[in-house]
């Protein structure tokens, strides 16, 4: 985090957020092992696949807040909110390829991919790469304890205690605090897990999987 720029208050966050939006985090990239089956479409895919139309807008909360530098590009309009976008200027219309070729360079860069449908509707409206710094959701869950306003993904992170060798490279990873080193030896805290997999391809050992939720 960059220390002394703008940061979301408690009161911004209440008014224009917290119960106006539900946000949802979604697994990318990556192969996901069920405990009975392996899927090979991340639901990230799967939802850009159905949409009619995808815009490219720049991340809103990184302009405003400017906590970090991580890539600004990774904030997809979806649809009728894409259209909306397009035509205020606010973005430009991209194909399938380049949405999910920012996805993946956002998924490297260790940002949560996440869904957003507003309050009322059950449309996903947009498709987001957040981070707990600047992220309006994420620093409302993380930071300023609106836990129930971020949802977690059908997914969790499942852990091979005997293959980890407490390298510490998956607790930069983990924007949600899941993982900690405590005495040089890696604490998972499954029960704060969202699923995002972020940490799972970045593991030397292959020690973590992502497995449905129980
Ligand atoms: S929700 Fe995420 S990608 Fe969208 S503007 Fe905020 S931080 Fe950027
Ligand atoms: S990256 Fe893998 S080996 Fe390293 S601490 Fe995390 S789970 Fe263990
Ligand atoms: S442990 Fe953290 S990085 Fe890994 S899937 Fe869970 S929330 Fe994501």
């Amino acid at each position: 985090m960059i220390p002394g720029k703008n940061d979301w208050t408690r009161e911004e966050l209440e008014k224009d957020y917290i119960g106006k939006m539900t946000a949802v985090t979604i697994p990318v990239n990556t192969s996901i092992r069920g405990r009975q089956r392996v899927l090979d479409l991340s639901e990230l895919e799967e939802i850009l696949k159905r949409a009619t139309v995808i815009a490219q807008l720049e991340c809103g909360c990184r302009k405003k807040v400017g906590n970090c530098i991580d890539p600004m590009d990774g904030c997809l309009g979806i649809n009728d909110t894409a259209i909306q976008n397009i035509e205020r200027n606010n973005a430009k219309q991209i194909t399938i390829e380049e949405a999910l070729e920012a996805m993946k360079r956002t998924y490297d860069a260790g940002l949560v991919h996440m869904a957003y449908v507003f309050e009322g509707t059950d449309r996903i409206e947009y498709v987001c790469s957040c981070c707990s710094c600047c992220c309006h959701s994420l620093s409302a869950a993380i930071r300023f304890g609106y836990e129930d306003h971020v949802f977690s993904s059908k997914y969790v992170a499942d852990q091979n205690e005997d293959r980890c060798k407490s390298c510490g490279t998956c607790v930069e990873r983990c924007q949600f605090k899941a993982r900690t080193l405590i005495d040089g030896n890696l604490e998972f805290r499954q029960d704060k897990c969202f699923g995002c997999g972020l940490c799972m391809n970045t593991c030397p050992e292959e020690a973590i999987s992502l497995v449905e939720r129980g």
